[in-house]
């Protein structure tokens, strides 16, 4: 087992619940996403899975909220763990996209390549990839969620699916593009109601952070092997590089670790070889990364010194 480079967490993580839950209304909601604007802005939680086992936690740490584009990390996992032959680096890129997480113009400009996995239309072909294993790749995401999690609490919002998928103008539009270019193999409705449904998948910070510990771990999940040590690094560069939205080089710079953000107000942040920290609070910057969540992170990483620099 590995020792913590830090201090006793339970007092700091304390102290990071008390000194950063918003005490009033500030940030946005995500606009094409009615229901979560339903959820109090004062929500805030945290929690560390350590890679000897341990897991700490404060404050709504156990309470369940919409993964959103954190599920883009897991996606990606299960994509590559089944391409031996890398097929799908031959469909998206790796570089930064410097753009918003939806925009239309990069793919144009790049001929239907996404930019990075992360980004919606990437997300849209890494998705596409998993429908060539089972039509019903949600399902497939939730069941490998609750695997890695050890924890049946995870499950997709169907109700937050359903106001998403109806205002989903802008993805349908991505897909439709991504099929014009010939990458996409299924239909462009169902890859995006795949998708949708696998943003509306509802968990906590402790069992985010559980699930994601295969990649502090140089790819060794909850029962064996999820990915190569390669590709455990690879998925933390692109989480270093492009898993903040058009945010990325600022969080780099604030926080120091690869992070993904989620429009739910969610980021799922590796600390390799020792933690992997999740941290909620529903309100949004205007790059649509948590504001409090973020100011959290980068008082947590000068406190206990986790950084990969
Ligand atoms: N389902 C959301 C969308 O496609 C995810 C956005 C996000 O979390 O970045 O707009």
């Amino acid at each position: 087992t590995t020792a913590l480079k830090a201090p006793p967490l339970d007092p700091i993580l304390d102290h990071i619940v008390r000194s950063h839950r918003p005490q009033r209304e500030t940030g946005s909601v995500p606009a094409n996403i009615p229901l979560l604007a339903a959820v109090p802005f004062d929500r805030f939680g945290i929690a560390v899975a350590t890679t000897s086992g341990e897991v700490f936690r404060s404050g709504d740490a156990d309470v369940p909220f919409s993964i959103q584009s954190i599920s883009k990390v897991f996606t990606l996992a299960m994509a590559l763990r089944g391409d031996s032959s890398g097929s799908l680096w031959s469909r998206v890129l790796r570089e930064p996209s410097g753009t918003s997480f939806n925009s239309l113009v990069q793919l144009e400009l790049e001929h239907g390549i996404p930019r990075n996995p992360f980004i919606n239309a990437g997300a849209l072909v890494v998705t596409d990839h998993l429908m060539e294993e089972t039509s019903d790749a949600a399902t497939q995401v939730l069941r490998f969620l609750t695997a890695q999690a050890g924890s049946t609490g995870p499950f997709i919002d169907e109700a937050a699916a359903a106001s998403e998928l109806s205002s989903s103008s802008r993805n349908l539009a991505l897909a439709h593009f991504l099929k014009g270019f010939g990458n996409l193999r299924q239909a462009a409705e169902s890859v995006v109601e795949n998708y949708v449904r696998q943003c509306s998948i509802m968990m906590t910070c402790v069992e985010l952070a559980k699930a994601g510990l295969f990649l502090a771990r140089d790819g060794q999940g909850a029962l064996g092997t999820v990915v190569s040590p390669s590709d455990a690094k690879r998925i933390g560069s692109i989480m270093l590089t492009c898993g903040m939205y058009d945010a990325a080089g600022e969080f780099a710079y604030r926080v120091g670790l690869p992070g993904k953000s989620g429009v739910g107000g969610g980021i799922l942040v590796i600390v390799p070889g020792e933690c992997v920290i999740c941290v909620w609070s529903p309100r949004l910057d205007a790059k649509g990364n948590s504001l409090a969540g973020t100011a959290a992170l980068a008082d947590l990483s000068d406190r206990t010194g986790w950084s990969v620099f």
